[in-house]
C-alpha cells in the first residue's frame, strides 16, 4: 500500500500531483488506486471539475468523497479547504466495491437491505466504509440493520459536514454515483492480504448530577427527570436559547453507556415546548450526565487507542473526528490528538458530523468521537513499532483553569452527594439511607442480619453531665461501630436510627450478628467517657426471613431490642 496526500490549490497543481502519482504507478504493481476527497465546500461545480480531471488523468481510478468541517492531512488539520489522499494497493488479492445510494427516512431500508445482501454475496469482504449525509436524520434504523451484517465484518466512517454548523446541508460523491446532496458511499474493501483494524477515542469525561432520561423519541429529548431537557443547559450552564446554542451546548454533550460503550450526543436545538433535538437519537431510560472536554484524558485515551493502532503497523490511518473535537480544541491544539498516528504512518480523514463505528455486533452512531482506522496490505512489518509522539507538556491558560473546575465540580458533587446520605454529629449513614440498604439487601434476597443497639440510660447522661457529654458517648459509640465494622472486613453499614439507637447491617447469617453483637456489647462497656464513665448498650438481633417484607424485619429487631431493655439491659437478645 502506498498513500500520496496533497492539497488541491488549483488545477495545474492537481495535474501536477496526479502525474507524479501515474509515473509511479507506470513503475509498479498495483491493483487498485482510490482517491479519497475532502472538501470544506459543498461546490458541485469544483467538486465535478477536481472529479474529471482524475478521471482523465487515471481512468482506471476509483474516486469518492464527502464534504467536511475541515480535513486532516498528514495527521493533522490541513487548514486547506479541499484535500486529496490517494491510497494505491499493491496486492493482486485485495478487492473492492464501491455503492452510492441516495439516503432518506424512505430509503434507509432499502440501501442497507442491499448492502446486507451485496456482504452476503461477497464473502471477501471485510470492512464496509462509509461517507453519508446525515443532517437532521434518524440513524439508528441505517445502523441496526448493519449490525446484521456478517459479525467479522468491520464497519466504519463519518458523516458529511459543512465548514459552519449551522449549515444543514452536506454533500457526497463518488466515481459511481456522481454528485449528492442525499446520499451515502459505500467502500466495501477485503480479500486474504488485506488487514484492517479500528477504534475510538472519546475523553469527554462526565460531570457531577445524573440525569433520567425519562422522555425521548429520535433524535427528540423531551424530558430529564421528569423536567423539560432544555433547563439542564439553562440552569446548569447559563447556555440562552439563542441562535448560538448549538455552537455553545457542542463541548457539554451528554454521556452515557450503549452496548457498553461510551456514547455522547450534543443537542444541536432547543424547542419551544423545552425539549432538545439532539445531534443523533437518545435512549429513553438510560442515565445521562453532562460531560466536558479534557485534554489530559483525551490524550491519555489516544495513547493507550494509538498503541493498539501502532502494534497493528497499519500502512495508513484514517480519521473520523467530530466537529466538536475540533471546535473545543480550536485550530492551533487540534492536531495533538492526531498528529500522533502521524508518526506511525500517513495518516489522513475529516471532521464529521456523526461517527460510525461498529464494535463487538452492534454499528453504532457516535458523537464527538474520534475513529481511528488503520489498513495494511500482507504480514505486519517486523520492524521495531515507531513511537507514538504525543505533546501532552502541561496545559496552560483556560484549558487548565477548565480542567480544574471541573475537577472541583466533580469533587465537590462526591462531597455534597455523601453528605445527604450521612448524619451530620456521627458520619454514619442516616436512617433514609441504612433502611434503604436495608431493604435494597432484603430484595435481593442475599443473606442479612440486623443489630439495633441503644444506649441504657442515656437520659441521665444528659441530665447529669450536660448535652456536650451526651454528644460524646452517641460519637463514641458511633467510632466504635466504625471501627468494629472496617475491621470485619465485609461490606457492613452502620446507621445512626434516632437519638441514641444505631442499626447495623450485616451482609451475613445470624451467627455472625451474634458474635458481632456480643463484641459491641463489651467493647462498649469498656470505654471510659470524660464524665460518663463507663456505659453499657442493649441490643436487638435478627436475620432476615424468607417471607420478611422491611417492616416486619425492623418490627422483630425492635422487639428483641425492647426484651433486652426488659431483661435488664447491658444484653443482646436475638428473635
Ligand atoms: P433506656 O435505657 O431505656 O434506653 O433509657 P434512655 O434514657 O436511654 O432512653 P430515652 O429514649 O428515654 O432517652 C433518649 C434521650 O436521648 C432523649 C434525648 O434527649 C436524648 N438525645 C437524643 N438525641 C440526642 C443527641 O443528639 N445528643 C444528646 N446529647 N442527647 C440526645
Ligand atoms: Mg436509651
Ligand atoms: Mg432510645
Amino acid at each position: 500500500m502506498r498513500q500520496f496526500q496533497f492539497y488541491y490549490y488549483n488545477d495545474f497543481t492537481l495535474k501536477t500531483e496526479l502525474t507524479k502519482i501515474r509515473l509511479w504507478c507506470d513503475s509498479s504493481v498495483y491493483s487498485h488506486i482510490v482517491f479519497q476527497i475532502y472538501s470544506e465546500l459543498i461546490d458541485k461545480e469544483k467538486i465535478e471539475n477536481i472529479c474529471s480531471i482524475i478521471e482523465n488523468a487515471l481512468p482506471q481510478a476509483e474516486y469518492f468523497g464527502c464534504s467536511t468541517n475541515g480535513n486532516i492531512i498528514g495527521g493533522e488539520f490541513s487548514g486547506c479547504d479541499i484535500s486529496i489522499v490517494c491510497t494505491v494497493f499493491e496486492y493482486p488479492s485485495t478487492k473492492m466495491m464501491f455503492r452510492q445510494y441516495d439516503l432518506s427516512a424512505e430509503t434507509s431500508d432499502s440501501v442497507t437491505g442491499d448492502i446486507l445482501r451485496i456482504i452476503d454475496e461477497n464473502p471477501w469482504v471485510k470492512a464496509v466504509e462509509l461517507v453519508t449525509t446525515i443532517r437532521g436524520m434518524s440513524m439508528t434504523g441505517f445502523c441496526d440493520n448493519l449490525s446484521k451484517a456478517r459479525e467479522d465484518i468491520q464497519i466504519f466512517g463519518g458523516g458529511a459536514f459543512a465548514l459552519d454548523i449551522n449549515n444543514e446541508s452536506a454533500c457526497v460523491f463518488s466515481k459511481c454515483g456522481g454528485f449528492s446532496q442525499g446520499g451515502v458511499v459505500f467502500w466495501l474493501l477485503g480479500g486474504e492480504d488485506l488487514e484492517i483494524d479500528s477504534t475510538y477515542v472519546t475523553g469527554w469525561k462526565p460531570l457531577g448530577k445524573v440525569f433520567h432520561v425519562t422522555r425521548s423519541e429520535g433524535s427528540r429529548l423531551y424530558e430529564l427527570d421528569g423536567a423539560p431537557a432544555y433547563d439542564v443547559y439553562y440552569k446548569y450552564l447559563n447556555i440562552k436559547n439563542d441562535e448560538r446554542f448549538f455552537s455553545h451546548t457542542l463541548e457539554f454533550p451528554f454521556f452515557y453507556k450503549l452496548h457498553g460503550i461510551n456514547i455522547l450526543r450534543a443537542p444541536t436545538a432547543s424547542l419551544e415546548d423545552g425539549s432538545l433535538i439532539m445531534t443523533s437519537d437518545m435512549e429513553s431510560d438510560v442515565f445521562a450526565q453532562l460531560a466536558y472536554g479534557d485534554p489530559g484524558t483525551i490524550l491519555d485515551s489516544v495513547r493507550e487507542e494509538g498503541a493498539r493502532i501502532r502494534d497493528f503497523r497499519p500502512e495508513s490511518v484514517q480519521i473520523f473526528s467530530c466537529a466538536a473535537r475540533r471546535s473545543f480544541w480550536g485550530n492551533t491544539e487540534i492536531s495533538k490528538e492526531s498528529k500522533p498516528f502521524g508518526g506511525i504512518a500517513p495518516t489522513s480523514g475529516f471532521y464529521t458530523s456523526g461517527e460510525f463505528l461498529r464494535t463487538g455486533k452492534y454499528v453504532n452512531q457516535h458523537n464527538v468521537t474520534m475513529i481511528l482506522v488503520g489498513m495494511r496490505e500482507g504480514l505486519a512489518d517486523d520492524q521495531p513499532a515507531k513511537t507514538l509522539e504525543i505533546d501532552d507538556s502541561e496545559f496552560t491558560g483556560n484549558m487548565a483553569l477548565i480542567n480544574r473546575l471541573a475537577n472541583y465540580i466533580n469533587a465537590a458533587f462526591v462531597e455534597l452527594e455523601e453528605s445527604a446520605v450521612r448524619d451530620g454529629l456521627t458520619k454514619l449513614f442516616n436512617r433514609a439511607e441504612i433502611q434503604r440498604r436495608i431493604n435494597e439487601r432484603l430484595v435481593s434476597g442475599e443473606p442479612l442480619s440486623l443489630v439495633m443497639i441503644d444506649i441504657d440510660n442515656f437520659k441521665s447522661v444528659n441530665d447529669t453531665y450536660g448535652h456536650n457529654e451526651g454528644d460524646n458517648v452517641i460519637v463514641g459509640l458511633a467510632k466504635m461501630l466504625k471501627e468494629g465494622i472496617s475491621s470485619h472486613g465485609s461490606p457492613a453499614s452502620a446507621g445512626r436510627w434516632g437519638g441514641e439507637e444505631f442499626m447495623v447491617l450485616l451482609p451475613e447469617g445470624i451467627d455472625s450478628a451474634i458474635d458481632a453483637a456480643r463484641d459491641m456489647c463489651s467493647l462498649f462497656s469498656e470505654k471510659n467517657f470524660p464524665l460518663a464513665g463507663h456505659r453499657t448498650i442493649s441490643i436487638g438481633v435478627t436475620e432476615a426471613r424468607e417471607d420478611d417484607t422491611l417492616d416486619k424485619l425492623l418490627i422483630r429487631v425492635d422487639s428483641a431490642l425492647y426484651d433486652a431493655k426488659h431483661g435488664g439491659k447491658n444484653r443482646f437478645v436475638v428473635v
